[in-house]
């Protein structure tokens, strides 16, 4: 897949049954519709609440992307959970784009221990090698 900010390649990698596409230039992240609820999601059972308050944002001054998949252009959304995170989503559902930092900021919000989990050793493992997770902090 194409990155949607730069045109760069963008690297696929499957983490934890979830298919994260990776732009290493911009370090952005696209999520396909459904791999976001999975990461949120809690024990699997109910919709991630953040994801049940998604708003389309009426104005941005953001620079807005056209979706990696289908090429319309994508909306700037927020949840109400978590209204200081404006990331990308795509008209036809295809699923959401986040900027350096904006997945990161979203999933570090939500209580989902096990979703930042995945999210900090995905991280880890791409800029820094299986070296570095040896220094992740595990407070609980
Ligand atoms: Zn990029
Ligand atoms: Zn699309």
């Amino acid at each position: 897949m194409i990155c949607p900010v730069d045109r760069q390649p963008m690297l696929a990698i499957e983490y934890d049954a979830i298919e994260i596409d990776y732009c290493p230039h911009c370090e952005g992240i696209w999520l396909d519709a459904g791999e976001l609820e999975l990461l949120l999601k809690d024990d699997g059972t109910e919709q991630a609440p953040l994801l049940s308050q998604l708003q389309r944002l009426k104005k941005s001054k953001e620079r807005s992307y056209k979706c990696p998949r289908c090429t319309l252009r994508m909306q700037k959304v927020f949840s109400s959970y978590l209204p200081s995170v404006v990331f990308d989503a795509c008209p036809e559902n295809d699923g959401f784009w986040f900027d350096k930092g904006e997945l990161k900021a979203i999933v570090s919000s939500s209580n989902h221990t096990a979703a930042r989990d995945v999210l900090v050793n995905f991280l880890q493992n791409i800029f820094h090698g299986p070296a570095s997770l040896k220094e992740q902090n595990h407070a609980d």
